[in-house]
């Protein structure tokens, strides 16, 4: 592995799974397979050779421009040029199912070249939130705190493709399957969220607070456990990070501001723009404590400490402890 001049936050590689039928994704770890090298690579910021070299996301970020509350703001960030993003693309097969990931110390956003427009819109929100200092920000979380952080990235990335894909349905923006297999959402998880949105609307509330709203719920249903194969899968993969890291965390205290430190840490984590965000209002408020706690239980995930000296024990539940 090369070295790593920063703190090394080893959350190198998120992989958009498809196989899942979510369009979720995740960095490498047990039982997941490293994806194939790119075959070229553009400064997102330098469109003429970015449509040469990724025509996808130079596609997706055309669509995400016409949507002004959900994509545009993210494309904002995507072309900054002193962010200092970039895209590459790479051969995609029906083996590895991998469709895109994004690598947090290179700051790549990696799509296959028949990748769809949501994996386009999953990377490039993971993207987002690395320039929003999330991946930055897992440095000062506890351990469990970190495992929190971690789920809920990946369920914020979730919830934002339904997000965005619902504002492109309300503009008849069309979206671009991708050609290898079916990208279509799940029907039960889309009705939920129209559900969400819709009883929001009715209500009176705003697009955007609708937005943020039934986002939201999304990710409750997803950290709720009730999805037994993302639980599953991320629970893995957040373990598989905490180890990763262990050594950096271990070193991180709880300070008398950490609440507030942790809660502008989460916040960002789900930030579309300044009037639609994706955290759940129980992780910022008083109670976030016990509301983490619960969301850790229902993962599957058990931490408690050792006296080994190594610091806690990160486990899925039902698993031998180590000695
Ligand atoms: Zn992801």
């Amino acid at each position: 592995m090369r070295h790593i001049k920063k703190p090394a936050l080893i959350t190198v590689f998120t992989l958009a799974i498809t196989a899942a039928g979510m369009g979720g994704c995740s960095p490498p770890g047990r039982n997941v397979t490293i994806p194939p090298p790119d075959q070229g690579c553009a400064k997102i910021s330098e469109s003429e050779k970015l449509l040469v070299v990724v025509p996808q996301m130079d596609r997706d970020r055309g669509l995400m421009t016409r949507l002004s509350a959900t994509g545009k703001p993210l494309v904002d960030i995507l072309e900054n040029p002193a962010n200092d993003l970039r895209a590459c693309a790479f051969p995609m097969n029906k083996k590895t199912r991998i469709a895109g990931y994004y690598s947090y110390d290179k700051k790549i956003i990696h799509l296959g070249v028949s990748s769809d427009s949501k994996t386009t819109f999953h990377e490039s929100f993971h993207a987002a939130q690395d320039i929003n200092k999330f991946a930055g920000g897992e440095h000062s979380l506890t351990p469990r705190d970190f495992i929190l952080g971690w789920l809920l990235k990946e369920a914020t990335a979730m919830a934002y493709q339904f997000v965005i894909e619902k504002e492109a349905d309300i503009m008849r923006v069309e979206l671009t399957p991708s050609d290898l297999w079916d990208t279509s959402d799940d029907t039960y998880n889309k009705s939920l969220f129209n559900n969400a949105y819709n009883s929001q609307i009715a209500a009176g509330k705003s697009f955007e607070e609708a937005l943020s709203s039934a986002g939201k719920s999304m990710v409750r249903r997803l950290l709720s456990g009730a999805d037994k194969s993302w639980r599953e899968f991320y629970s893995d993969q957040a373990i598989f990070n905490f180890e990763q890291n262990r050594q950096h965390i271990l070193n991180n205290k709880e300070s008398p501001d950490y609440p507030q430190k942790r809660r502008e840490i989460l916040k960002r984590l789900g930030a579309v723009s300044d009037a639609i965000n994706l955290t759940p209002d129980e992780f910022l408020g008083e109670t976030a404590d016990a509301h983490i706690t619960k969301t850790i239980d229902l993962s599957g995930i058990e931490i408690y400490s050792s006296s080994s000296g190594r610091g806690p024990i990160v486990q899925r539940s039902g698993f031998q402890p180590l000695r």
